[in-house]
């Protein structure tokens, strides 16, 4: 049987991307939505054209109860889950200082318990077949580090470091937890960046370029064939950072 993949915010940007390249290459994608109903169902009209079928499911995934209903669909439907990208996310520009509650609740609880909960409930399913790979779209923000960014880069070093301890804990049971943490990559998320100010930083990464979403879903791809890699957060990022 074919391998089974949630994507979690999988209506647009790079998850879209994620859903569109792993449904091409014969992985049953859940492409899991919040509130772009419209992208998801243009998402499956467009793959149904190449007669590849997927499932479109609307759930806020920072909330324990709408991740575990999309679980449960998933279960119900195919009774296994073998990938799980943690794609779903937002971003903030604001001085530290300004930041509130509801802020540190938002960015956290969408950016990273989203991740810690839709692996909470996964993983069941994935010791049962004692097989499994969790793929986190991290930041190179969660390594270094973004001014203005404090609350992302706190959710994304979170992912960082939930991603180096989970492998350790679920190696023995063969599931693979890895992160994927992109540069600049083009999409909504980027949207206020002006063109010239896009110009500006292709000038500062090496390889003179923004990042593709498919820069990011060519990685997903490769990880979820793989089988020896895990633990690891893989940057990319057209060399604009090196550590
Ligand atoms: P995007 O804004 O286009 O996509 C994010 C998606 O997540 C949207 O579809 C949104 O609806 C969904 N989402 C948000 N909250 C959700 C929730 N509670 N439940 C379900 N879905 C939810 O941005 P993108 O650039 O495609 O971002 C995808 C991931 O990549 C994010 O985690 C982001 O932090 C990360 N990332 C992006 C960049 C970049 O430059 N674009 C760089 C580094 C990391």
């Amino acid at each position: 049987m074919e391998k089974v993949a949630i994507i979690t915010g999988a209506s647009r940007g790079i998850g879209r991307e994620i859903a569109k390249q792993l449904a091409r290459n014969k992985v049953k994608v859940i492409a899991n939505y919040n509130q772009s109903e419209k992208e998801a169902k243009e998402l499956k009209a467009e793959l149904e054209k190449e007669n590849i079928e997927i499932d479109i499911i609307k759930a806020d995934v920072s909330k324990r109860k709408e991740a575990q209903e999309l679980v449960k669909f998933v279960l119900d439907k195919y009774k296994k889950i073998d990938v799980l990208v943690n794609n779903a996310g937002i971003s903030e520009y604001k001085m530290f200082i300004d930041e509130t509650d509801e802020d540190w609740n938002k960015i956290i609880n969408t950016n990273l318990y989203s991740a810690f909960v839709m692996s909470q409930e996964v993983i069941p399913n994935m010791v049962h077949y004692k097989e499994g790979c969790i793929i986190n779209i991290s930041s190179i923000w969660g390594m270094v580090g973004a001014s203005l960014e404090v609350l992302y880069s706190i959710s994304k070093a979170g992912m960082n470091g939930m991603t180096k301890a989970l492998a350790k804990e679920l190696g023995p049971s063969n599931i693979r937890v890895n992160a994927i943490a992109p540069g600049i990559i083009k999409t909504d998320m980027n949207a206020n960046l002006t063109q010239e100010e896009l110009e500006n930083l292709e000038k500062e990464i090496p390889l003179e370029r923004i990042g593709k979403a498919e820069d990011i879903a060519k990685c997903v791809k490769w990880l979820i064939e793989d089988n020896y890699t895990t633990g690891q957060v893989i940057s990319i990022n057209g060399g604009w950072t090196i550590i």
